[in-house]
């Protein structure tokens, strides 16, 4: 496989170099980095920052850390800086003053798959309790976020999570990030490929691998072999979504380019037909073209989807077959529409082993560790100690025998933890917004949770699927372009004309069935206060006017 070498400045460039400095790709000899960013990233690997935390910041302390690692080299181990506290988020008089200072951290752990043992679910919640203050949010990439972590912890953190098979290695910065996977591969009735050994070669060989630890920004991973289609491939830089080809039988149907954020785009079909031995193959041609060709120059024209935009699937493909593989890709089929309109397993289903499946919703992914380790107590009581966190924010505890079912559905309820949740806690997720997002303008998981529960009580009888997903800022963390009613969080005007809370409204977006971004109603702005109410007024009309089948 033809594969730039990883060091820039080691570099020997395979094709001739352009007078001009393009786009800052490798792959045209651009190795003299053209901001901050890339500068930083040749100066060191972001991979060798952990020795340094581990030999000198855990022991001095926040004030001797680098700032070129804090600001980004920290983030190849997981840890971003959270926001101040007490500023903008009203909470000044509630803190002792030591706690108004920005030396805090939030530390992401990859849940690759969303696959989780008992043990080590119990792990994530002591670690929670003692480390970072009970907090632990289930995110929409399957991962959980800590916050109030202390650079001191962090080498005992790591201990911890190792020591039961968890790691934080590049679960945020310019890396491969965690990879999705279906949280029932493996066990659902209806799956057409279990994509778990891919994954797991996948992992094996690009995670902690200088080789990849140098992209031009982040690229994110899904597989699945589900045919409810349920981790979100059309916004995935690469994507593996099972299909069963005619001739062949069972494999994958690959998707690249797909991305939120700025210009977000859906991932392209490359046409082409993957048997699972070949994913990884594949999967690190892919990655290794987006080390190589992806754009450098500017941080928002840094993603894949920007090169997969201009070149189109067909060049990818040839780039992909001639250059990395050196084979032609089979073609092969698109996969089938959904078979569900919900993709989040939630509620009790039935596995092909003849036990049972019971996905469960916590509020807007907002848990904590004291809640985690019961559920692990849970699911070793009823399952056999397996549990999935999902894309939507839930969870899910496998492989319960039928006469456990309701005594396990029973318990998680007592938790409010429900598998019979309403439309609106189904279906809504925040991102972690200004509690703790350095980025986040407005509140978003409080303001979800009031929202779930006063359209609970408001709209009772309301069951279409749906989804809200609110956003802190402009970012898109919580996917607000594939909602139904998506909420991006900015300050706006209320009727007295004062500056407050509020968001920019996004209506009718959609993944699987007819997927697309929702519209932007140009100058629809409502206040955090309005928000029910103008949900609520959304859903009255759209129930009270939709034609036949309209969603
Ligand atoms: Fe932070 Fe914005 Fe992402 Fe929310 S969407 S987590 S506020 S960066």
């Amino acid at each position: 496989m033809a594969a730039t070498p990883p060091n820039p400045a080691a570099a020997t460039p395979r094709r001739k170099v352009s007078r001009h400095r393009g786009e800052g790709q490798w792959a045209a000899g651009h190795f003299t980095p053209l901001n901050a960013n890339e500068q930083t990233k040749k100066d060191d690997d972001g991979l060798n920052v952990r020795t340094r935390i581990e030999t000198i910041y855990s022991k001095r302390g926040f004030d001797s850390i680098d700032p070129g690692d804090l600001r980004g080299r920290m983030r190849w181990w997981g840890l971003y800086t959270q926001r101040k506290q007490g500023i903008d988020g009203g909470k000044t008089a509630v803190l002792e003053p030591e706690e108004l200072d920005d030396s805090y951290f939030m530390l992401r752990v990859r849940i690759d798959g969303g696959a989780l043992t008992t043990a080590q679910l119990r792990v994530i919640g002591e670690i929670s309790q003692e480390f970072a203050r009970g907090t632990a949010d289930i995110t929409d990439r399957q991962n959980v976020q800590y916050h109030w972590i202390r650079i001191e912890d962090v080498p005992e953190i790591w201990n911890r999570l190792e020591g039961v098979g968890l790691s934080t290695v590049t679960a945020c910065g310019d890396t491969p990030r965690v990879m999705i996977g279906s949280p029932v591969a493996g066990i659902a009735e209806d799956e057409i490929i279990d994509g778990t050994p891919a994954l797991e070669e996948m992992k094996r060989r690009v995670l902690n691998n200088p080789a990849y630890s140098n992209l031009p920004r982040k690229f994110k991973t899904a597989i699945s072999g589900s045919p409810v289609l349920d981790v979100v491939h059309e916004i995935n830089d690469v994507a593996f979504v099972g299909v069963e080809h005619p001739e062949h039988g069972p494999g994958f149907d690959l998707w690249v380019g797909g991305g939120l954020s700025t210009n977000p785009k859906l991932g392209v079909r490359l046409g082409a037909w993957v048997p699972i031995e070949d994913v990884p193959d594949v999967y690190e041609g892919v990655i290794s073209i987006f080390r190589d060709y992806g754009y450098r120059r500017l941080r928002n024209r840094a993603r894949l989807k920007f090169l997969v935009a201009d070149w189109g699937a067909e060049k990818f493909r040839q780039v992909l077959e001639d250059e990395y593989l050196e084979r032609k890709l089979t073609d092969g089929p698109a996969p089938a529409d959904p078979t569900s309109r919900w993709r989040d397993h939630i509620g009790v289903h039935r596995q092909k082993d003849g036990r049972y499946y019971v996905g469960f919703a916590p509020r807007v992914g907002r848990v904590d560790g004291t809640i985690l380790t019961k559920v692990a107590d849970l699911a070793e009581a009823h399952g056999s100690g397996r549990v999935r966190t999902t894309v939507e924010q839930k969870m899910i505890v496998l492989d319960v025998e039928e006469g456990q079912v309701d005594s396990l559905v029973e318990s998680l309820e007592a938790l409010d933890l429900t598998a019979r949740p309403s439309t609106f806690r189904r279906g809504t997720m925040a991102c972690t917004g200004i509690e703790f997002c350095k980025l986040a303008i407005v509140e978003t998981k409080a303001r979800g949770a009031s929202l779930i529960d006063e359209l609970e009580r408001r709209l009772p009888e309301f069951d279409e699927p749906l989804t809200i997903n609110l956003n802190g800022c402009p970012n898109a963390c919580a996917r607000i372009q594939t909602a139904d009613i998506g909420l991006k969080g900015q300050l706006v005007l209320n009727d007295r004309g004062e500056q407050v809370e509020g968001y920019q409204v996004h209506l009718g977006g959609a993944l699987g069935l007819e997927p697309g971004f929702g519209r932007k109603v140009r100058g629809l702005k409502v206040t955090a206060e309005e928000l029910p109410d103008y949900v609520e007024r959304v859903l009255t009309r759209y129930q009270a006017e939709r034609e036949d089948g309209e969603r």
